[in-house]
């Protein structure tokens, strides 16, 4: 079975940082304006069943600056409309001679099924409320662009944690590479069996981001959410908002991040989403660099060893003793 990327759970910390000093090099060839030429270009199936901005245009821009050429899916206008199975979509694409697929889709674990029916070559762009990956390696690429290293770190991962499958794979990520993690959320939005999730578990803010070196907020989910799980957005606010005042209970210069969509007002204020501290854009940008590395590293296989060589960055190296991702987003 060829590679895929579809969870951080099940990737072990040499082959996450494997990843992110890949996605350094890449992010330091963009930057020096080198083209990547690679002798055996692949083509991506951009599957998207889920609205996105972020993911699906740094996947596009990831292809194009490997040299890759991508095709763009949406379910609206295709044969799943007049009622095509996933499964005889995935078969179908596959049967279009597409290399590999990025699926994000509301079911977690629809991109196991794509694994399976693709035999591997798949990167979970997010699935329900499970996994996002690629947002997590391009969190720990931006976290270790102004701090060293990842392992002793404090991160606090605040607010909807029960629908946010950004915070499991940041979870999973931070807690692999030597971060005390912490969850804070309300009671309703927390998941019931902490301990499928690794990281302490807060209720209230105030000790949950004490002393953190990193802040990241979670986006409500309100399209995953039942009536009644917040009592109000007001008093939501009031308890977790990341503000100016709530971030002086973090380290100083602490960095505040968050996966977009912004809720702007509720998960945090202005100052935190714009101010010095805000990494908002940086995770942007370097979610265009992981997914290049995600795209590289699948395709890098013994058996594709030959066409990688073409795409081959110039050597970085983010190993867990000392960091060097430290060049600039
Ligand atoms: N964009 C992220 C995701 O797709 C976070 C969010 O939607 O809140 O999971």
């Amino acid at each position: 079975m060829n590679r895929s990327l579809l969870t951080i759970r099940h990737l072990d910390a040499d082959t996450i940082h494997e990843m992110i000093d890949l996605a350094a090099s890449f992010r330091t060839a963009i930057m020096r304006g080198e083209t990547l030429r690679p002798k055996d270009p692949k083509v991506i199936g951009l599957l998207f069943f889920e609205s996105s901005t972020r993911t699906r245009v740094s996947f596009e821009q990831a292809t194009s600056y490997l040299g890759y050429r991508f095709t763009n899916f949406s379910s609206s206008g295709s044969s799943m409309s007049k009622g095509e199975t996933l499964k005889d979509t995935i078969l179908t694409l596959r049967s279009e001679r597409l290399d590999g697929v990025v699926m994000r889709h509301r079911a977690s674990g629809a991109p196991f099924l794509a694994h399976q029916l693709f035999d591997g070559h798949v990167v979970n762009a997010g699935d329900g409320e499970h996994e996002h990956p690629t947002q997590a390696l391009g969190d720990a690429l931006t976290v270790l662009s102004h701090l060293k290293s990842i392992q002793g770190l404090n991160v606090a991962i605040v607010g909807d944690v029960l629908h946010s499958r950004v915070a499991r794979s940041n979870a999973w990520l931070f807690h692999k590479l030597g971060a005390d993690v912490r969850l804070i959320g309300p009671r309703t939005l927390m998941p019931t069996h902490g301990g499928l999730l690794p990281g302490r578990i807060f209720h209230d803010l105030e000790p949950g981001i004490e002393d953190a070196d990193v802040v990241m907020c979670l986006r409500l989910q309100k399209e995953r959410m039942q009536d009644g799980l917040m009592t109000s957005t007001k008093e939501y606010r009031k308890m977790y908002q990341v503000n100016q005042e709530t971030l002086r209970w973090a380290r100083p210069g602490a960095l505040v991040m968050h996966p977009g969509p912004l809720n702007r007002g509720v998960e945090l204020d202005d100052f935190a989403a714009d101010g010095p501290q805000s990494m908002i854009l940086q995770q942007v940008e370097n979610g265009i660099y992981v997914r290049m590395a995600a795209l590289h590293w699948i395709f890098a296989q013994p058996q594709a060893k030959k066409a990688a060589k073409a795409t081959e960055p110039p050597a970085e190296k983010t190993s867990k003793k000392k960091s060097s991702a430290g060049a600039k987003a």
